[in-house]
């Protein structure tokens, strides 16, 4: 922490995705001021992304949880304990320990996670504990755990760098991780020899720096690395001495590629591609040396996904390609403390500190070292299964920690009444309305990203310190102390009388090394007597971090060494199959689901940024232009996605960079934020049969187009509530919030249906004919409301088409910035109701650079003013010069 008169600067890192990038928080009066990326953090070096960029602007009050209630009335934080404690007490008396649940989340940290892991398994007496990570990496965690004895990601970012092929297959890196893109795209800048492939069945923003796109089929990923496994077999592009020395089952997992895919021409035929496109990436594959495999959800969520990363894995393994700087498989996660999570065992089929439950010897090790009075012996229920246990009533209580499950876990509407069912539902959060929140019994406020104390581990294994800045806000407490407050109280005094994270995290490092001797890589014993200083002064530091230094941190396995008991790796030999969801006549299309570039899980806290909704404000489905005219479906209509397990309603986006026969939708919007795309909804709870993770990537559904009369921008100072109409989408803003609306059915009169939802002031004005109604009120020179709606429900109007419709409304983006000025002209008022400024020049056009507020019209504009590249569009209007994300869409504007 550094410190001016009235500021001070806190190093900190950033609470999103994986990259697990270092902030500098810049704290005046107990208020966040200012972010910038640390230029000292190893994953990060200065950059962040426009979420990190954002943070500043997530973190007040507006939203939070402040006190602890008990089926809604306020209580104390001692009644509140004791509810839990007794509630979860009772229920283990009277049906056992494998009654009660804990489901946790890849945003706590380590030290959160290591406690409430602890109290489960050592004194609860139960393995139901699980995490939001087991949708995100658990695949890949089996596919480690397989091919080198423990879950070890071999490589760091540097490699991707170093790499002279990167193949990035199941990511769209520059959306869900921009800052590792934006390192990919300077290494390609600096090395445009470097060759960059993307294995995508969708056109990704990440496509746009790749030398080689190959969409081949969903689910298809697993058959193009079997089929290279073949490939460089038969092309003499093995590395048999490191085989030989290196690895076992090297002849089984060959004999397993060669039966599935043979041959290049029958691996292009399962996977949907020219043989050709294939065949390049093979050779590039045989002939590079430095050849780096960067994979991520698109591999892990699907019913096969362990064989995949093992399918992933083989092929580095046959060619060694491990264990060298720009060689490796390399699992990028999605949460920023997933890693810590893996780490401490909070996975259900984890115990402790990389231990799994296989061997009776690592049971005893955790059980002598934590004095646990109640060990568990066996894995307990993964997450899809626990909730599937709460919906039969097997499990009674559970307590949910930092997560949204009844928006992000498969067949949500599922959880959703599984938890009205459940006798005791406790929930920790930050945040007071969230859809998992509305089926609380118990409200625990935890603190948030900038009050939270603790470590985060990222992808590269660089575990950094989170440090809290800013006071507790309300009531709410750590994570940490909230579970050590219920473990006393349940009688489990000794083992959870930690005060500080420090004293958690160096137990946690002195298990890691506790009997250890070189036998688990995880071992992060050096840090195990760390002082309260020095944990707070705790600079990024890469694990392994043993006590007698045996391995060198940044890359694993460079002798050749893996972790298993005869230290060789595993070559496994993978059968991955074609998805278990099939489409069929009824649900003819395949739904692919994933972020977008702005937002993060459940937008609880990036949705509170009105910047970061500048560049997509609503849910969407992503349709081929093929299949869109098959079903009649115009870009921007009001579509249905449904299948039998649930139904989204969405805008439809038409575009070329969707394969036909697939669609892809958003993970973020919720309940909270819109009628109806709650897209976890549609997805079937069918997972990988080793790991649990959920095929997420496939999902059977049909479309159809709805048949909107009418559409609808609301724009009011007061959140609104239960809009009677088939679509509506909030959209905050830095005054008040923006509706999207959209109906079936007229109301017979505007201004009664606008009654029924808020207040409007006598001060108004107001336009109305057959196929519009507007209205604009005021409170002095302040907008307190805008309506403005488009029809096609009089018979007069019933030529419209429903595309017409939006272009009867006034541009959103503009209205928006309007509705936060003063007001004080006759004129700027009638401006209002037209929807348009007064001249055109202030319509930016839709918000491409969400840093600098730059939309599409002015790039348009600068380019055919003469804007030639990004450079000179940064130069000109300042776009993409900050985090970057937007540079893949200014590039396609130039194209
Ligand atoms: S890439 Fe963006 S979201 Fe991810 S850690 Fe960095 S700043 Fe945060």
């Amino acid at each position: 922490m550094t410190n001016t008169s009235d500021t001070c600067q806190v190093k900190t890192t950033c609470p999103y995705c994986g990259v697990g990038c270092g902030v500098n928080a810049e704290v005046s009066d107990n208020q966040l001021i200012a972010v910038s990326g640390d230029r000292d953090h190893p994953a990060n070096q200065g950059r962040l992304c426009v979420k990190g960029s954002a943070l500043h602007e997530t973190t007040g009050l507006e939203g939070r949880l402040l006190e602890p209630r008990i089926d809604g009335a306020s209580v104390s934080w001692e009644q509140a304990i004791d509810h839990v404690a007794q509630g979860f007490r009772k229920t283990i008396e009277a049906h056992g320990p494998d009654s009660v649940a804990l489901y946790l989340s890849g945003q706590i940290l380590t030290e959160d996670y290591y406690v409430a892991n602890k109290l489960m398994k050592g004194f609860i007496g139960s393995a139901n504990v699980d995490t939001n990570s087991r949708l995100c990496m658990s695949s890949a965690v089996a596919a480690h755990k397989r091919a080198f004895g423990a879950d070890l990601v071999p490589g760091c970012y540097e490699d991707l760098e170093l790499a002279e092929l990167l193949i990035l297959t199941g990511s769209n890196t520059a959306w869900a991780h921009p800052v590792i893109y934006q390192r990919i795209v300077a290494a390609k800048k600096a090395r445009p020899e470097m060759k960059i492939v993307v294995i995508d069945p969708r056109q990704t923003a990440t496509c746009d720096i790749a030398d080689l796109h190959l969409p081949l089929k969903p689910g298809s990923d697993g058959y193009l690395f079997t089929g290279l496994l073949s490939y460089l077999a038969d092309n003499d592009a093995l590395d048999s001495t490191f085989i030989d020395n290196h690895t076992e089952g090297f002849d089984s997992a060959l004999l397993a590629a060669k039966q599935l895919t043979g041959s290049v021409a029958e691996s292009a035929r399962r996977c949907g591609l020219p043989e050709t496109g294939l065949g390049l990436l093979y050779d590039w594959f045989s002939r590079t040396e430095k050849v780096v495999t960067l994979f991520s959800q698109g591999i892990n969520q699907s019913s096969s996904g362990v064989d995949k990363g093992n399918a992933i894995i083989n092929c580095h393994l046959a060619t060694g390609k491990i264990g060298k700087p720009g060689s490796a498989p390399f699992s990028i996660t999605g949460q920023p403390n997933a890693m810590g999570g893996r780490e401490v065992g909070g996975l259900a089929n984890q115990l402790a500190a990389h231990m799994d439950f296989s061997d009776p010897a690592n049971i005893e090790l955790v059980e002598t070292f934590w004095q646990a009075p109640n060990m568990v012996h066996q894995e307990g229920l993964k997450a899809v299964d626990m909730f599937q246990a709460v919906h039969d009533g097997r499990i009674k209580a559970i307590w949910i920690m930092g997560t949204n499950p009844v928006a992000s876990l498969p067949d949500a509407d599922l959880v959703r009444e599984a938890l009205q069912r459940c006798e005791l539902v406790v929930v920790s959060d930050c945040i007071e309305k969230t859809d998992t929140t509305a089926c609380a019994n118990v409200l625990l406020p935890a603190t948030g990203w900038a009050e939270k104390d603790g470590t985060v581990t990222n992808s590269e294994r660089v575990i950094s310190r989170q440090r809290g800045f800013l006071k507790p806000a309300g009531k709410s407490r750590h994570d940490w102390q909230i579970i050590c407050s219920v473990a006393r109280a349940m009688g489990f005094d000794a083992g959870f009388e930690f005060t500080s994270p420090g004293q958690i995290f160096t137990e946690h490092a002195a298990l890691s090394g506790y009997r250890n001797n070189g036998r688990r890589y995880f071992d992060i014993s050096a840090l195990e007597s760390l002082t309260e200083e020095q944990y707070n002064q705790l600079q990024p530091v890469r694990w392994p971090a043993a006590k007698q230094a045996n391995l060198n941190p940044k890359r694993l396995f460079q002798s050749g060494q893996f972790n298993t008991p005869s230290g060789r790796a595993r070559m496994v030999a993978v059968t991955p199959t074609a998805p278990v969801n099939r489409t069929s006549e009824q649900f003819p299309l395949v739904l692919n689901t994933g972020r977008i570039r702005d937002q993060w899980h459940t937008m609880t806290r990036t949705g509170k940024a009105s910047r970061l909704l500048n560049h997509i404000d609503q849910p969407f489905v992503e349709i081929s232009p093929e299949d869109a005219a098959q079903k009649q479906i115009a870009d921007n209509d009001l579509v249905e996605v449904s299948n039998a397990l649930g139904r989204c309603v969405v805008r439809a986006n038409v575009t070329d960079r969707q394969p036909a026969g697939s669609l892809f939708m958003p993970i973020h919007w919720s309940a909270q934020f819109t009628s109806q795309a709650r897209v976890d909804s549609l997805i079937a709870p069918i997972c990988d049969p080793i790991a649990g993770q959920p095929e997420s990537k496939y999902c059977p559904v049909t479309i159809r187009t709805l048949n909107s009369l009418w559409r609808g921008i609301l724009i009011s100072d007061k959140e609104l509530a239960d809009l009677p109409c088939e679509y509506w989408c909030k959209v905050p803003l830095t005054k008040g919030f923006r509706y999207e609306l959209a109906g079936l059915q007229q109301p017979d009169s505007w201004q009664q249906w606008l009654a029924s939802i808020t207040t409007i002031s006598p001060d108004r004005i107001e336009l109305n004919s057959t196929s519009a109604y507007r209205l604009a009120s005021f409170n002095g020179n302040q907008p307190e409301l805008l309506f403005f709606a488009a029809s096609r429900a009089h018979p007069k109007e019933a030529h419209l088409k429903k595309a017409h419709l939006k272009e009867a409304l006034p541009n959103s983006a503009w209205l928006s910035k309007q509705f936060a000025q003063p007001i004080s002209t006759a004129a700027q008022r009638m401006a209002l109701l037209a929807g348009k400024p007064v001249d055109n020049s202030t319509d930016c056009g839709a918000i491409i650079c969400s840093c600098f507020e730059v939309g599409e019209k002015q790039i348009q504009q600068a380019i055919s003013q003469g804007a030639a590249s990004t450079d000179e569009l940064a130069a000109k209007l300042k776009c993409g010069s900050n985090c970057g994300s937007c540079l893949p869409e200014i590039r396609a504007l130039l194209n």
